[in-house]
């Protein structure tokens, strides 16, 4: 079997070999159990699935939470002369008509589609009536409510297993810590399912944390050691990107600011500069980021405090995707802290929520105020463990004087 998908990995994808993980995911799947993969962005998730679908009969149903993810993804499977297409609100009611019959005649080995599209009556009856190989739930984490990417459409899908007990699930993503995962395969695969976790260290990523002194010239100090490279500069809210990108803008930069708050067309022009040019700095909140794929990356710039560990590696993970050296810098401050912890606590979420999420801002200041590597307290955090110091973080470049063991760290944890 596995000769197979060797030969069509050559002869459909054109890769020579699978990159680590690929194959024994690939396996999973095509061994039809449920299966959860946890695997770094970049890693080449879309693979796992897209192999298999190739070779099984039947038809792969793919959940994306993003309509530009799915048409990327068709796009680069209809140039490899694979038959896929994609269901959702963006593409007219005659193309979507035209995929429908293209996958109800068996014309198609891959259909993609948003959540709230599969759960339609005519949807699910159409799908009942055709051989399905598996369901495929892309950006798995969108599912946990406890997650930072919590998408409600995504509650639907157990609807889907329900209904299809028979075919079986596979769960992709880039960031879920314990909690999550066990969400994932607790809705969508029924509780049990084969798991997978692989490397989440970016050893081309320098780590700095910082204190915020005058975030301004802190972030024009590191785009100095960027000129002419592009890079992201994350901040909380959407006055404060405005009036960053308007600051950056006067000191002679090419900054633009993204937020949920713009217009989707400016959005879509400014981010599809940021993908197609050179040296371009996008001033953005967490609303900027998902699915870019924007191999060069140099840098990215946390000016206020994420509030995850989770959100944070997924936001730095957006820099040095070719696997060159890029920075990523977080600035924080006591006000920060404070403010993350007073949304949590002002939030409607259930008293268990909140608690996991104080967990998870608290995770993230253990690596913040660390004295030991960042790297090793940032990837223990997701279970695995460094050898040894990375020697690309602040804290081994740099290390910091240590009086008593004890160092400044309480001082912001005890805010
Ligand atoms: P992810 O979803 O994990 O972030 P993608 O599926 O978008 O990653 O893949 C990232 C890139 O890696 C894509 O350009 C893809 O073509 C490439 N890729 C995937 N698998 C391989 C492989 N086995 N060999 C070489 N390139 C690969
Ligand atoms: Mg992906």
């Amino acid at each position: 079997m596995l000769a197979g998908a060797r030969a069509a990995l050559a002869e459909v994808f054109g890769f020579q070999d699978f990159r680590p993980g690929q194959e024994a995911v690939v396996a999973s799947l095509l061994a039809g159990r449920d299966t959860l993969a946890v695997m770094p962005t970049g890693a080449g998730k879309s693979l796992c699935f897209q192999l298999p679908a190739v070779i099984d009969d039947g038809l792969t149903v793919v959940v994306s939470p993003l309509i530009a993810l799915m048409d990327d993804q068709v796009r680069g499977l209809r140039l490899q002369g694979v038959a896929a297409g994609a269901l959702h609100s963006g593409r007219s009611r005659e193309d979507n008509a035209e995929t429908w019959r293209d996958a109800m005649a068996g014309r198609l080995r891959l259909l993609y589609a948003a959540p709230e599209r599969l759960m339609l009556d005519g949807v699910m009856d159409g799908l009942s009536r055709i051989r399905l190989s598996r369901i495929v739930v892309d950006e798995a984490h969108c599912i946990s409510r406890w997650g930072h990417a919590f998408r409600p459409e995504y509650l639907a899908l157990p609807k889907l297993r329900a209904r299809f007990p028979g075919v079986p699930v596979a769960a992709f993503t880039a960031t879920a810590d314990a909690p999550t995962r066990r969400d994932i395969v607790e809705i969508l695969c029924g509780g049990d399912a084969a798991e997978f976790v692989f490397g989440f260290d970016r050893p081309n990523l320098t780590i700095r944390i910082a204190e915020k002194r005058d975030p301004l010239r802190q972030v024009l100090a590191i785009l100095d050691d960027h000129r002419g490279q592009s890079g992201i500069v994350y901040r909380l809210s959407r006055k404060s990107v405005e009036e960053t990108a308007a600051d950056l803008v006067r000191q002679g930069y090419t900054a633009l600011p993204y937020h949920a708050g713009m217009p989707a067309e400016v959005r879509a022009e400014n981010q599809d500069r940021f993908v197609s040019e050179d040296g371009i700095v996008m001033v953005a909140t967490i609303a900027f980021g998902m699915g870019i794929d924007k191999p060069d990356v140099r840098f990215v710039v946390h000016v206020d405090l994420p509030s995850s560990v989770e959100a944070y590696y997924q936001e730095i993970g957006r820099a040095g995707r070719d696997g060159l050296p890029s920075t990523v810098t977080m600035l924080y401050g006591l006000a920060d802290i404070r403010q993350r912890r007073r949304f949590i606590d002002e939030s409607d979420a259930p008293e268990e929520q909140r608690r996991v999420e104080h967990q998870r801002l608290n995770a993230l200041l253990g690596v913040c105020e660390t004295t030991e590597c960042r790297r090793r307290a940032l990837l223990r955090t997701f279970g695995e463990e460094l050898e040894k110091p990375c020697g690309n973080c602040d804290v081994c470049l740099e290390p910091p004087e240590v009086l008593d063991g004890t160092v400044p760290a309480q001082k912001v944890l005890s805010a």
